[in-house]
């Protein structure tokens, strides 16, 4: 879980992008995050992923483990891949820089690739593969350190939307079989209906969490609910 008080984010002096962000995500939670472009969607991942550091407030993470900070995976909307790698390689690249060996870090990367329906192309190069393939690949790569939280921003936003619904599925198993807490940004209410436990919507100038969409269906929701 993670409990998030009194959060304030400025870049350098400039306004304040996030103001006052109060939130507590549970073990299982899945947030979906929607507002305005520039309302600090991608900051509050940045800040929860470490990537940015916060201007005044409190971050705990409060798992199991002894370490101050969980394992995070992160699928940014490009995808992020090592264009100079194959897909196995980028996928094996976090298990490899945790310190697995080889064989270990390939059996966990192709258990993956395969779930994520990519084993056909696991020697492919980024360049050669789809949006929604390097997408899948993206989302792997996250995922093969079992990371405590999963932290997504607009990772389907490229794309067409029946790959999109079908990677939402995807996503929904995935989370069946790994307990990760998630924090994903859309511009889709639809998606996040359909992907989150709960839907917060934030508001510009300053960046603030207004409020949380109510949803009246059971979570992890099937493609009948959609
Ligand atoms: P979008 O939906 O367009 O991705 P967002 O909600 O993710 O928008 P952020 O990227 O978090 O918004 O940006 C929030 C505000 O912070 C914007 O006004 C942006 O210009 C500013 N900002 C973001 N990153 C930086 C940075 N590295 N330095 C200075 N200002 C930044
Ligand atoms: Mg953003």
């Amino acid at each position: 879980a993670v409990s998030i008080q009194g959060l304030y984010k400025q870049y350098g002096n400039g306004p304040t992008v996030l103001n006052n962000i109060n939130l507590e995500i549970a073990e299982d939670d899945f947030i979906g995050l929607i507002g305005p472009s520039g309302c600090g969607k991608s900051t509050l991942l940045k800040l929860l992923g470490g990537l940015e550091s916060k201007t005044k407030g409190d971050i705990q993470f409060l798992t199991q483990q002894t370490s101050p900070r969980p394992k995070m995976g992160f699928v940014f909307q490009d995808a992020n891949l090592m264009p100079w790698l194959t897909v196995i390689a980028n996928v094996m690249l976090p298990l490899e820089l945790n310190g697995a060996s080889k064989q270990e870090a390939e059996r966990k990367a192709i258990q993956l690739i395969e779930m994520v329906g990519l084993g056909h192309v696991k020697n492919h190069y980024p360049r050669q593969l789809s949006g929604g393939m390097r997408m899948r690949a993206s989302i792997a790569r996250a995922l093969t350190i079992e990371p405590q939280l999963l932290l997504l921003d607009e990772p389907f936003g490229a794309l067409d939307e029946m790959t999109r619904d079908d990677l939402n599925e995807e996503l929904l198993k995935l989370k069946q079989l790994q307990a990760w807490v998630g924090v994903f940004v859309t511009h889709s209410v639809t998606e996040a209906v359909f992907l989150s436990s709960r839907v917060l919507v934030m508001s510009a100038n300053p960046g603030e969490i207004y409020r949380e969409i109510p949803i009246d269906l059971p979570f992890p929701r099937t493609s009948e609910t959609r």
